[in-house]
């Protein structure tokens, strides 16, 4: 018998055929998904029947047939009585299609491209790449039936033979879509779309490799090594995870969701920039493999699933992107993943270390550029101490907490290792006067020093700069110089002559800052050194404007007693040894942007240099 479909079934149908989803092969998801309904549904029925039934009793069977172009899709699932199949197949009944349906009323008609994609039609998707479909089923309740269409406006209902229970769906492929008959497209999309479906699936026969979803699962059935096995299968990954967060929430949204941190950070070790993998789930079906807005880029270590039934399973993944609900998601999985870190942090040090090691600066990141999260974030900030060893981390709430009375500033010293801060100039002073230091080897450091700008209104303060106020040190008397006071002015501003006004805006002799090291360069310029080699990197042709330093000298040093003699008696060699110094001071500093014409220079004194 033949039916004609309700108007706005007819329009929907014109849309999923001409522009709805970009990726057409999503119709396998939609079927695959809609047999497993229907077989959840029968479990269900059964179940309330008192009767088990088997899950190979209610496995799922596709077959393709390449010559014919067709793909059939069959279940053992509840089936549909003819009535249902008018309502089911011939009328908008189902919530995602009615509330398309709905929002394309409401448009008076007028679809914009925003509008179609945020809404997807289960079964109808199929008439993408079908010409025509042929729906073949017997639910318990009915005689077998079979419904066919050829994506006109019409459908007929015709009696059938068909035995056993459930339904089968044959879609003949339109000319254009043919590979949908091939197993191995099949099968590929199904691996992808399909691999956590309860039932059986079958394809040509081959049972499909699915596994268990075990993010639905309560957290105290699974044991770490379920988690390290279903971390490599879903990740495609050979490492073990450092670490996993699995939680459940109710509120504000319904979510289930598996969050590792794999054990390497792969950016680290020089591979381009990661991408988060965390893929989007409905109730096992895979919506998105990697939604574009579900965190902020600075979580793009994280894999994982996040598995919500408040996402309308026909949503096409363009819509999960304009709807906003990936980062509602997000949001939600995230502040759980935070205070996740902080519990690590206290309960778990060594495991937090690692994480640090590894992670630290995508932590970093997040704390420079992300203002939402921003105070969780900084609390999560761990750097290397001049207090501690090697390897160990402080946190900046455990430095302001031993910070000295009267101390003000946060001090911090960047370098590209630990030997460097340690061999520069600077540390003496802070070091002698028990003043701790934060070292800072990675490039984001000085970006996110400057972003923050403070930390429990402490000013980050770099070491090298010139604006450091420090305590005298008691036991070093300040007459101590053998270098008389008319010598010192002389020699300071021999120094600033020679080495010019561009050079250097002061030269400072009081003493605070040097012990051992005859001198030093003091940042006095509004760009750190760190922000000039960042926009070096970014543009090797820049001409930035020479830096401009305070030159501090050290009058109990012997470089510079030497250097005033020198002055004296031997001008021109004290100006190359000058000049070498303040290169030193430079290179320390890491000012210095020609060090070549360093070993020319050395050259030229190691040939003053007579027996
Ligand atoms: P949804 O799955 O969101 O309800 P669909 O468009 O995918 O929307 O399916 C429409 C309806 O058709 C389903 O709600 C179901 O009642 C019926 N249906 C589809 N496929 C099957 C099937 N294989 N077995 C039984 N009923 C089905
Ligand atoms: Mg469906």
């Amino acid at each position: 018998m033949e039916y004609k479909f309700k108007a706005e079934v007819k329009q929907v149908l014109d849309i999923v055929i001409n522009s709805l989803y970009t990726d057409k092969e999503i119709f396998v998801r939609e079927l695959v998904s809609n047999a497993s309904d229907a077989s959840s549904k029968l479990r269900m029925q059964k179940l309330s029947q008192a009767c088990k039934i088997s899950d190979d009793e209610l496995k799922i069977e596709i077959s393709t047939d390449e010559k014919a172009g067709t793909f059939t899709i069959e279940d053992r699932g509840v089936g549909m009585t003819s009535a249902e199949l008018i309502s089911n197949l011939g009328t908008i009944a189902h919530s995602g299609s009615k509330a398309f349906i709905e929002a394309l009323k409401e448009s008076k008609g007028e679809l914009g491209e925003g509008l179609i994609g945020q809404f997807g039609v289960g079964f109808y998707s199929v008439f993408m790449v079908a010409k025509k479909v042929d729906v073949f089923t017997k639910s318990e309740a009915d005689e077998a039936a079979h419904w066919s269409c050829d994506g006109s406006e019409n459908f007929t209902i015709e009696s059938c033979d068909k035995p056993e229970r459930g339904t089968k769906i044959v879609a003949t492929l339109k000319d254009e879509y043919k590979e949908f008959s091939q197993k191995s497209r099949i099968r590929a999309i199904a691996e992808r779309y399909s691999a956590y479906i309860d039932f059986p699936i079958l394809i040509d026969g081959q049972k499909l490799e699915t596994r268990q979803a075990i993010w639905l699962k309560s957290k105290s059935d699974l044991k770490p090594e379920q988690y390290e096995e279903f971390y490599k299968f879903q990740t495609h990954a050979f490492d073990k995870p450092l670490d996993w967060l699995h939680f459940k929430s109710d509120v504000p949204l319904e979510l289930n969701a598996l969050i590792y941190t794999p054990s390497e950070n792969t950016e680290r070790l020089g591979f381009g920039k990661t991408e988060c993998e965390v893929a989007l789930y409905c109730k096992k079906v895979l919506i998105d493999s990697a939604p574009k807005k579900l965190f902020p880029e600075w979580m793009r270590f994280a894999k994982g699933v996040i598995d919500s039934s408040d996402i309308p399973l026909n949503i096409s993944r363009e819509s999960m992107q304009d709807s906003g609900l990936s980062m509602k998601i997000g949001r939600v999985v995230l502040k759980r993943f935070l205070k996740h870190l902080a519990e690590m942090s206290k309960k778990d040090e060594k495991k937090f270390s690692e994480f640090t090691k590894r992670f630290g600066t995508f932590i970093k990141e997040g704390a420079a550029v992300d203002f939402e999260y921003r105070k969780e974030l900084t609390e999560l900030l761990r750097f290397e101490s001049s207090l501690y060893a090697d390897g160990a981390f402080v946190s900046l709430a455990d430095y302001v907490g031993r910070m000295k009375p009267n101390q003000k500033r946060i001090f911090y010293a960047c370098a590209q290792d630990r030997a460097a801060i340690e061999a520069s100039p600077y540390l003496e002073a802070f070091a002698k006067r028990g003043i701790e230091v934060l070292f800072m080897y990675e490039p984001i450091d000085a970006f996110l020093v400057g972003n923050l700008a403070n930390y429990q209104d402490k000013t980050f303060t770099s070491i090298d700069a010139a604006d450091i106020e420090l305590d005298d040190i008691p036991e070093e008397s300040k007459d101590s110089s053998p270098i008389s006071s008319e010598d010192i002015d002389a020699l300071k501003s021999w120094i600033k002559e020679t080495l010019g006004n561009e050079k250097v805006s002061d030269v400072i002799s009081d003493g605070k800052r040097l012990i051992e090291n005859p001198a030093a360069a003091l940042n006095a310029d509004s760009l750190t050194p760190q922000m000039r080699a960042m926009l070096k990197a970014m543009n090797p042709d820049s001409k930035l404007p020479p830096a401009t330093v305070k030159f501090e000298i050290n009058p109990k040093s012997e470089v510079i007693k030497n250097l005033n003699s020198l002055r004296k008696n031997a001008p021109d060699l004290a100006k190359l040894v000058l000049e070498q110094l303040f290169d030193n001071a430079l290179l320390s500093a890491g000012l210095l942007e020609n060090p070549r014409s360093m070993a020319k220079r050395m050259n030229e004194i190691l040939s003053k240099v007579k027996p």
